[in-house]
């Protein structure tokens, strides 16, 4: 039966067609679909062509809420054309739980902590447990609230009120609903952190190998995988550690040495490494540093030092009894503590480098080089379905993930490609040398900028290659010098504030936005019509040349060839691609991309004309034909 609810349109069909196949015959599919392709309803549609009624599910892993909409929205309409079950999964956090809304203590804790605070919470005393949320479940008929999901399709925050109204816990509700969904919507972690997986496991109550995963933007998945195979610790955490040491009467975890000592101890290992191997941002210290050093100095084997991480943890564990007992945050740092050096030891040579992180906080890192261990689930399930608008090239993410004999393939924009223009200049170029001993061009760079945005009265966004360049130009008073209202994306910005920012510079009109290069604007956000019409690229976002990025390097041109390729070119060309898609999110918006910086004519995937005036040639695109 064919699902797909709208009109077809460019290649919907064929993609349509492509997923049903792979997913029939189980097998994995890695695709590139530009902007206006619907990588979202035609992934489904794909899906559920060739699961429904076998049993199989569809877990859609995206990494932000308004994806997550998007999925709820697209089922909506398939289900008029047949009955699907789609669940909205999303993690404990204030609005999923009423007993955290209550608290503003619990804030800040982690899913691991609310976890473990909400077991506690469920525990009987007699017919009745601490959290009345929980209890009212139990005394309700599920079945009733399963129908309300499977026939009404809300979005989470309908289902959040739906609960609110008849005081049930929409976390717990919603594990009921999961054996029955078709669909699961829910965030990567749910799949890609071992311990929440377990449990998603048994909520959904079908093993991996009946499952469908989709990952949405998954051109962002080989590096969310390293970090969150990613170990560290910082000067910030050992000082936590010391003062809950200090508040538990820092007890001994093994004669002689209390929780305090250790921590000295490891503050000095911390010192000597800053000292003696940080250069510039981090350093590379010996992966067998920080057990060589506590041995030597504590005077130990590598066995009683297990022993005493060991002790870390369990004293931890005792700290996270008694705040559960009296519904406090279960957090402890001396467990963690004692987790990091325990995973800290852990870490193979051939899978991490271990560094030094310089800064106002310092910390120990062993970073993770290679994301295949992570994506083990895109491995074991039945079939996976890996979409990004820039994922090319495809070959290089299945060799990453280790997909093998997946199917590969690239679906263009349906748009014209009129409606986009691209240039660049040859004069300038972000590059660090350059910039420093080439006079003027950070100059020149300035001009262009100032130039371009007032060449046209239109919505521009100036996409930065990093932070400090944009600070840099801030700091110069540019935003004065253009005579423009600009609006700035700030580093670490609250969501809810950046919202707003973005907002209200798609309801201005000729104004500017000072952003980032790969930061959040310029990725999953969209600016359609003529919410934005000009974009800058100032520079390319290569990543700063630190000790991780060059063991990076080393580690892909061993495992593929070609380390700067793939550690540094591809990922800088992903992000400039995904900040060029936003211009053009429908088939009549028109658009202008500026590249200043000459390095972009050596990016294959980025088809750029070379211009030596332009603001004359925006000027010439924008006076044919309105957006
Ligand atoms: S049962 Fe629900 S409301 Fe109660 S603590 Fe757990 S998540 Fe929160």
């Amino acid at each position: 039966m064919d699902l797909f609810p709208y009109q077809y349109k460019g290649d919907q069909q064929s993609i349509i067609r492509l997923i049903k196949k792979a997913v029939t015959d189980g097998r994995s599919v890695v695709i590139e679909s530009g902007t206006g392709t619907g990588k979202t309803v035609v992934s489904l549609t794909g899906a559920l062509e060739a699961a429904l009624g076998t049993g199989k599910k569809i877990i859609y892993l995206t990494r932000t809420k308004s994806q997550q909409k998007q999925i709820i929205s697209e089922v909506r309409q398939i289900s008029k054309k047949v009955s699907v079950f789609c669940v909205g999964l999303q993690g404990r956090s204030s609005s999923t739980c009423p007993m955290m809304a209550l608290d503003s203590d619990l804030a800040y804790g982690t899913s691991e902590e609310l976890s473990k605070l909400c077991s506690e919470y469920k525990k009987k005393n007699g017919s009745s447990s601490s959290c009345k949320f929980y209890d009212t479940i139990e005394n309700t008929d599920i079945d009733l609230h399963i129908d309300f999901l499977k026939n009404e399709h809300p979005q989470s925050e309908e289902f959040v009120a739906y609960c609110k109204k008849k005081e049930l816990c929409p976390y717990e509700l919603v594990k009921y609903a999961l054996p029955h969904a078709d669909v699961v919507a829910a965030p990567y972690p749910f799949v890609f952190m071992p311990h929440v997986m377990d449990h998603f496991i048994q909520w959904l109550s079908v093993p991996i190998s009946e499952m469908i995963i989709i990952v949405d933007e998954a051109h962002n998945l080989p590096n969310y995988l390293r970090d969150v195979m990613t170990c560290e610790y910082s000067l910030k955490s050992l000082e936590l550690a010391e003062k809950e040491g200090k508040d538990w009467k820092d007890p001994e975890i093994c004669k002689g040495l209390s929780v305090t000592d250790l921590v000295a101890v490891v503050r000095e290992c911390m010192d000597l490494a800053l000292s003696e191997y940080l250069d510039g941002d981090d350093g590379v210290i010996p992966s067998t540093f920080l057990q060589d050093e506590l041995m030597d100095r504590l005077g130990m084997s590598s066995v009683s030092l297990t022993a005493i991480y060991k002790g870390l943890v369990d004293f931890g564990e005792i700290i996270v009894s008694q705040k559960k007992v009296q519904h406090k945050l279960p957090r402890t740092y001396v467990g963690a503590f004692g987790r990091f050096l325990m995973e800290w030891s852990a870490c193979d040579e051939e899978t991490y480098i271990s560094l030094i992180v310089g800064g106002e906080n310092p910390k120990f890192q062993a970073f993770c080089l290679d994301p295949y261990e992570a994506a083990e689930p895109l491995r074991a399930c039945w079939s996976s379905i890996s979409m990004s608008g820039t994922l090319e090239p495809l070959a290089d993410y299945s060799h990453e993930i280790g997909l093998e004999d997946c199917i590969e393939e690239t679906f263009p924009t349906p748009f014209s490609k009129e409606n986009l223009k691209l240039l660049y200049v040859d004069n300038v170029s972000t590059n660090f040398e350059e910039m420093k001993n080439i006079p003027d061009t950070y100059e020149n760079i300035k001009e262009y900028v100032i130039k371009l945005v007032r060449c046209v009265h239109k919505n521009t966004a100036v996409f930065f290659s990093s932070y400090a360049l944009m600070d840099r130009f801030i700091a110069d008073g540019v935003p004065e010098l253009i005579d423009r209202e600009v609006f700035f994306e700030r580093r670490g910005m609250l969501q809810a504030e950046l919202m707003d920012v973005v907002s209200d510079f798609r309801a201005s009109y000729g104004s500017v936005l000072f952003c980032v290069t790969g930061g959040r604007i310029s990725e999953g956000l969209d600016f359609p019509d003529k919410d934005m019409e000009l974009a800058i690229l100032v520079g390319i976002p290569f990543p700063k040349p630190t000790a991780k990025v060059a063991a990076l390097q080393r580690y892909c041109a061993f495992r593929f060839g070609n380390g700067w390729e793939h550690a540094v070119k591809v990922p800088a060309m992903r992000k400039m691609r995904q900040a060029i898609g936003r211009l053009i999110r429908s088939e009549t918006d028109r658009g202008v991309a500026v590249i200043l910086d000459r390095r972009v004519s050596t990016m294959e995937d980025i088809k750029v004309e070379l211009t030596k005036d332009p603001c004359k040639e925006v000027q010439t695109f924008f006076s044919y034909g309105q957006k």
